[in-house]
């Protein structure tokens, strides 16, 4: 690496020190308390993936380029020169690091290594050896918001395409059973490209009398994925200007745990508020608009907890009430929400496809186990990565489960209005509430 590149990756590093960040890089006493926390490191057992270590690497860049004791002192400050070896480590931590933060919870200084990892992966992009294709991705997402115009066309065709689906499953007087781009409407969806992200997700809003209006763009933020601030911006302000210009009163967002999490987080103070779709389906049950049935009494159902929506944004309730009203046989996982395991599939590491399969199937064997131990068929989530993930691991480990959408058994499961006896409502620890 010549001292050029060397100096432009360093600003880079230096653009992500705020309080927050300082804190973390300073704080780690190397108690050992997060040593089993790591999925990965709890199914694979190598110590590269506890996530004090994943961190070390950075913290050791710390201290050799802006700590006076290692510029001076490298070998009594633990620093360490970054060259292209260390840009090789930098990615073997960064992109087997899910960012689940369960770590997070485990540390008493509350040490945020997805925030620390969001570092690493700055410095590989500014070195050019980020996955090239998760760039790729989110130049595509930045561009199709310069240029709506063109794809507009296509877009309407294809939705005109799915409307007959959405009727099947849920008969709407509205001539227009998925609406676009309407203008006071009071709630703006925003899907995942494909029918399933779209169908389920209408049939429930008709049925609710909800005054909808889906976005032309898609949820899933790949500048988040790869670690690009500026990216991760350009995508987000998309929806946020679509939410303002429409004038709409909520944005609701897919189940895509990353960016439910990224329009939660950074969306700022606007004049709408943010919500995941099992957080309205939730409120549709409690307020009456929506009625379901409950799924075949002999099988039993288990939930797995996105991490980017429960442990990261809060979300525990809902999907747990929802759930109430589908089954009389929901199986809680242990240990409880908080501490879930994640899936092994976040961070960017499923839309790398094929290239991260046999990773991702041996870092999650922890995962296998605490599903295996409710004994549940029915496995169901409520973010399109977890879901695919889940499915892969389900097929590797035989595990027999269905692994469902949330969304799609809550449109599976609608009934007409009519009286259905109210069921207690389970709380996240398990217990009735
Ligand atoms: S954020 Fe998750 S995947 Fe990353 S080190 Fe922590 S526990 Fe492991
Ligand atoms: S628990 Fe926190 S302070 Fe302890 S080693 Fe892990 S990151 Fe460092």
């Amino acid at each position: 690496m010549d001292n050029n590149t060397r100096d432009e990756l360093l600003k880079l590093f230096g653009s992500k020190f705020t309080r927050a960040m300082k804190y973390y890089l300073e704080t780690c006493t190397r108690c050992g308390t997060c040593v089993e926390a790591c999925h990965v490191h709890a199914s694979m057992g190598q110590v590269r993936y506890i996530s004090a270590h994943r961190h070390e690497l950075i913290r050791r860049l710390y201290k050799k380029y802006f700590k006076t004791r290692g510029k001076f002192w490298p070998s009594v400050g633990e620093a360490r020169v970054l060259d292209d070896r260390c840009i090789e480590e930098l990615y073997e931590a960064a992109y087997s690091c899910t960012g689940c933060r369960r770590c997070m919870v485990y540390c008493p200084f509350g040490i945020d290594t997805q925030m620390l990892m969001s570092i690493a992966k700055l410095l590989l992009i500014g070195a050019k050896a980020e996955p090239e294709i998760l760039t790729l991705l989110a130049d595509t997402s930045v561009e199709k918001g310069k240029s709506l115009e063109f794809f507009k066309e296509g877009f309407m065709s294809g939705i005109k395409r799915l409307e007959k689906d959405v009727v099947k499953k849920w008969k709407t007087e509205s001539d227009t059973p998925i609406p676009v781009d309407v203008e006071g409407a009071d709630l703006l969806y925003v899907a995942l490209a494909g029918a399933h992200s779209i169908i389920p997700a209408a049939a429930v809003f008709n049925a609710a009398g909800e005054n909808w209006t889906l976005s032309f763009f898609e949820a899933v933020n790949f500048g988040a994925f790869v670690g690009d601030p500026t990216k991760t911006r350009l995508i987000l302000d998309r929806i946020i200007n679509e939410a303002i210009r429409l004038k709409v009163k909520e944005v609701c967002v897919c189940e895509c745990g990353t960016a439910f999490r990224v329009m939660k987080q950074l969306s700022g103070r606007q004049p709408f508020k943010v919500s995941t779709i099992t957080e309205v389906h939730a409120r549709y049950i409690r307020e009456g608009r929506i009625r379901v049935k409950k799924i075949d009494p002999g099988k039993a159902v288990t939930y797995h907890d996105p991490c980017q929506i429960a442990r990261n944004a809060g979300v525990f309730d809902a999907p747990r009430y929802i759930l109430s009203h589908l089954t009389g046989d929901f199986r809680e996982m242990s240990p409880e929400p908080h501490y879930n395991w994640c899936c092994g599939g976040g961070g960017g590491l499923v839309a790398l496809g094929e290239e991260t399969l046999d990773f991702r199937m041996k870092s999650a064997r922890v995962k296998v186990d605490q599903i295996k131990a409710t004994g549940a068929v029915i496995l169901a989530t409520a973010c399109e990565n977890c879901h695919t993930q889940l499915s892969n691991l389900n097929d590797h480990y035989q595990m027999g489960c269905e692994v469902q959408f949330l969304s799609s058994m809550v449109a599976d499961a609608l009934v007409k209005n009519q009286s259905i006896a109210e069921p207690a409502m389970m709380s996240s620890s398990g217990g009735h509430v």
